[in-house]
């Protein structure tokens, strides 16, 4: 089953406007080069005050925004009312979004963000056209204690639950441990690939084995330029999601360069 590679880079909250379009630029500069076949699908996901300015680099590249696709990193389940510092499905579509990152750990751990939660969201950027990219992930403590499988497979039922088939195939999972985000230390890939091939049979558990097969699910957690390779030549790892290393165009250009060695 070929399933083609995405290469997101979350930039988290980093970059003032000025410097979002010239790390957007340092990318759109390296892909200009390949055609979107070659290429792994790219997805940036940058701060909710930049998106304007990506999208307006990103419309002039000639490519048809097809290359380079913008995800928001968080959005409301709702679609518009009382919910002051929130932000819609359609409001991000309007602003140029075609992603949206939730269920992210640091979302779940500093602002409180429950699956019940994540699957609303899931369910209104699918029915708003969007596409989720769904993170999962175990601390440290649960790897320890031996919970990792039994944690990851509770956060992907409740993300999915009630979704269709056709909606779960389109979605995108990134299994994220959280003891491996801006810490450097990289999962080791056999394992990495261990908990997404379990992550998969999840979802054929709970829809199909066509939408098992074709959803996309990432790893995540201190992905550099010198591990995506190993990461890429794993049988069920679909691409990365990439936080420190997407904030350098070098680092994150040199993901996707390394990237398209092994697959796409
Ligand atoms: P990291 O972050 O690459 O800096 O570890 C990944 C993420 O949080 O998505």
């Amino acid at each position: 089953m070929s399933r083609k590679p995405i290469i997101a880079g979350n930039w988290k909250m980093n970059l003032l406007q000025d410097e979002a379009k010239a790390l957007f630029e340092g990318i759109k500069n390296f892909t200009k080069d390949f055609t979107a076949p070659q290429l792994p699908e790219i997805v940036i996901a940058p701060v909710f005050t930049s998106l304007h300015v990506v999208n307006e680099v990103k419309c002039d590249c000639g490519c048809g925004g097809t290359k380079i696709a913008v995800a928001a990193q968080n959005c409301h389940w709702e679609t518009s009312g009382a919910y002051t510092g929130e932000v819609s499905v359609e409001m991000l579509k309007d602003a140029g979004c075609s992603h949206v990152i939730i269920g992210h750990s640091e979302r779940r751990q500093y602002f409180s963000e429950t699956d019940e939660m994540i699957n609303k969201k899931a369910k209104a950027i699918l029915a708003g056209g969007l596409t989720p990219i769904i993170c999962c992930g175990e601390t440290l403590e649960q790897r320890e204690a031996g919970v990792t499988d039994q944690h990851i497979a509770t956060q992907i039922r409740a993300a999915l639950k009630d979704l269709t088939e056709e909606q779960i195939s389109k979605s995108v999972i990134a299994y994220e441990p959280i003891w491996a985000i801006g810490t450097g230390k990289t999962c080791d890939s056999v394992e990495a690939n261990r908990v997404i091939a379990m992550i998969r049979n999840v979802v054929k558990e709970v829809s199909t084995t066509a939408a098992g097969d074709a959803i996309r699910i990432l790893y995540g957690g201190s992905v550099k330029p010198s591990t995506i390779e190993e990461q890429m030549s794993q049988s069920d790892i679909d691409g990365a999601l990439v936080g420190g290393a997407s904030l350098k165009a070098e680092s994150f250009n040199e993901i996707i360069a390394n990237t398209m060695k092994v697959s796409v």
